[in-house]
């Protein structure tokens, strides 16, 4: 079969699916690939790198998709809210499409992908289980985005991070407080201890504790405990207002004895929860910087501007969204390892075999013959239960 890289469309992304170092490996899995023209120049991956690791590059979009019976992207329509709709009539009924849908984003989108008929994997989807960690897109891409937040952060602090002794006196060293501690926060923790900062973390799962002192952090406790933390994904459960309400009040304290701020609290298919408001903003020193990394669903302060920067108060809040693709080389090569991996699960001797006995093929096939055919987002959408649902 032939996998389809073709070069991605939303607005200064600058990653891709493939990269060449994996094409030996796809090969191997009889699968040849194809690359529309500069698809990876932006990552740092020349079509030249693609045709000496075996891959044909051709001129267009229409012909990467015409020619391919997989489709591999970053952000396909769906999480492309821009430019995706675009590929819409290139896609085929025989055609599989694999990359980012935002499964929970809109059903008219979901349906509308569907409605042509492609076999759609959403990588979002994939089971955070031991046998499909070489898949986990989401985990890399958090990656990336925890360790630029700091990056970010520490661009804009009008401070060091690190103490220095020097012979014009001693710096004390910044104060960074991550709200979220996720694969995302985990690596904001790691690259701002890094940087020399004195890190303290905040997670409505207990579990979370050990991994934060784990990583050099100071696990903040406060007298509040959520119901039923973690569903058994490991995905934190939305709690009520009430609960938000008292979390706020007790992170008010710790969030005005932060230089830097970095949140990254999300719940799966909701609204971020708001947990730092304009009053906390207004109670941090002029200087300090909040990086919000849920910018794109709601944020998780009150202040945050999707894809802006705002100053309060001599507050700086980052809203950028889409961060890792500004790692674009190392974001670009950990997604194609998951990309790779997955097609190697997904094919036998080069061809697809949808085994829906498996839960990494069942849990990721998002659309299929015309139908959305996921159970929990048809669930989710509050859709009728399919009659060969189960069996999909
Ligand atoms: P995520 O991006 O869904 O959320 C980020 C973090 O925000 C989470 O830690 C969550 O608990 C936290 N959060 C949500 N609401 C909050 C609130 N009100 N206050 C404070 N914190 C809040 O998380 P993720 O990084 O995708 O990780 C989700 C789970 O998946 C974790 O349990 C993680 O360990 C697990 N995981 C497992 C694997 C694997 O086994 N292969 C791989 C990656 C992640």
């Amino acid at each position: 079969m032939i996998v389809g890289v073709p070069k991605e469309s939303f607005p200064g992304e600058r990653r891709v699916a493939l990269v060449p170092s994996v094409l030996p490996n796809l090969a191997k899995a009889g699968l040849e690939v194809v690359v529309e023209t500069g698809a990876g120049t932006e990552a740092g991956y020349p079509d030249a790198a693609y045709t000496e690791k075996g891959a044909k590059v051709l001129p267009s979009r229409a012909e990467v998709f015409s020619t391919a019976d997989i489709v591999v992207q970053v952000l396909c329509y769906g999480s492309n809210d821009k430019t995706g709709k675009a590929d819409v009539p290139l896609m085929r009924r025989d055609q599989a499409l694999i990359g980012f849908l935002r499964p929970m984003g809109a059903r008219e989108v979901v349906e509308e992908v569907a409605r042509t008929g492609v076999t759609a994997f959403a990588v979002e989807l994939m089971p955070r289980s031991t046998r499909a960690q070489s898949m986990d897109a989401l985990s890399s891409m958090a990656t990336a985005c925890g360790y630029k937040a700091v990056l970010i952060a520490g661009d804009v602090l009008p401070r060091f991070f690190p103490m220095l002794t020097t012979a014009a006196g001693t710096i004390t060293p910044a104060r960074v407080l991550v709200i979220g501690a996720g694969v995302a926060g985990l690596q904001a923790i790691a690259t701002a201890k890094r940087l020399g900062a004195v890190v303290s973390a905040y997670d409505l799962r207990p579990a979370v504790k050990e991994q934060v002192q784990s990583l050099g952090g100071r696990f903040v406790e406060l007298a509040i405990e959520a119901k039923d933390a973690q569903d058994a994904r490991g995905y934190a459960r939305a709690q009520d207002e009430t609960f938000y309400a008292r979390q706020r009040e007790l992170l008010g304290r710790v969030v005005a004895e932060s230089d830097v701020v970095i949140t990254t609290a999300v719940v799966p298919g909701q609204k971020a929860p708001v947990l730092v408001t304009a009053e906390m903003v207004k109670a941090m020193a002029p200087g300090s910087v909040i990086v919000d990394l849920a910018a794109e669903r709601g944020g998780n302060c009150e202040l945050t501007r999707a894809d802006e920067t705002v100053m309060v108060n001599g507050v700086t809040i980052i809203g950028r969204i889409n961060l890792a693709s500004t790692v674009p080389y190392h974001a670009s090569q950990l997604y194609a390892r998951n990309l790779t991996a997955f097609l190697q699960h997904l094919t036998k001797k080069g061809k697809i075999e949808l085994n829906l006995e498996d839960e990494i093929i069942r849990d990721t096939l998002l659309t299929r013959g015309g139908e959305v055919v996921q159970a929990r987002i048809r669930e989710f959408f509050k859709m009728p239960t399919l009659v060969a649902q189960g069996k999909a």
